[in-house]
């Protein structure tokens, strides 16, 4: 049932704040809902969930707007908050941009600077982070740790979007130990681009695996996906 793996989920989130000596409100979970239907939303929301993630984008927008006309006919003031987080490609900045209230994922100058012109102008700002490739595989996107400044400096200028941190998906296969690491170097980074005067509050980074690695180490956002949902198929997700 998806209320009591929520439950389960948030004391797990709880207890790692505590552990870790930080305010339960300083962790954001992000119900990861990719493959999953618009009705195991609906169940998530019910239960209390706020914010979700997405990683395909025509899979992502119809599924905002079936949950969108399910309460069309309510009062609704705590609508969903959509976070994407899968890979961006240029030719679907717009809609990703159009739809979507957080890009966690943008791995490029070009991917900043689309989604910063198709930002419209009655939505506020979108919520950008960047994805970071801490372990440095060429297989993985990300900006490399040394282009990370660089890219906020350039970034911070483009009006409608709005720079809230950096975003980390270390290789699954590592043990906890290494996704350790991966998770301090993020913070480390985050750490220093503030200390250069660079305005950020988010780190996004942890999963249903390693939540509580990514907690002790300073995640302001978890992005969980099967621990609430169940595991995932992949036949229904076609971009
Ligand atoms: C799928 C996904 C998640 C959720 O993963 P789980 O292991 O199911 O919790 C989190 N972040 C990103 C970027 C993902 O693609």
């Amino acid at each position: 049932m998806i209320s009591h793996a929520l439950q389960h989920v948030n004391t797990r989130i709880a207890q790692a704040c505590a552990q870790a000596q930080r305010p339960r409100e300083a962790v954001t979970l992000v119900a990861v809902s990719k493959t999953f239907s618009a009705k195991a939303v609906i169940a998530a929301i019910e239960a209390g969930q706020r914010d979700f993630g997405e990683n395909y984008v025509k899979e992502g927008i119809e599924k905002i707007a079936q949950i969108a006309s399910h309460y069309a006919a309510f009062k609704v003031t705590n609508l969903p908050i959509w976070h994407f987080i899968g890979p961006v490609q240029s030719n679907k900045a717009r809609q990703v941009s159009e739809h979507f209230d957080w890009v966690h994922s943008v791995d490029r100058l070009k991917i900043a600077e689309r989604l910063n012109e198709y930002r419209p102008l009655h939505l506020p700002p979108l919520n950008i982070c960047l994805q970071v490739n801490i372990s440095k595989e060429a297989s993985k996107s990300g900006f490399a740790i040394a282009e990370v400044k660089g890219a906020a400096e350039k970034i911070v200028q483009l009006s409608r979007l709005r720079l809230r941190g950096l975003m980390c998906i270390p290789d699954p296969s590592a043990d906890l130990s290494m996704q350790r690491r991966s998770f301090e170097q993020l913070r480390m980074l985050l750490d220093m681009l503030r200390a250069q005067g660079v305005t950020l509050d988010t780190l996004s980074m942890g999963m249903s695996n390693d939540l509580e690695t990514a907690i002790l180490e300073g995640a302001t956002i978890v992005r969980v996906g099967s621990a609430i949902f169940g595991p995932r198929s992949y036949s229904n997700c076609v971009n």
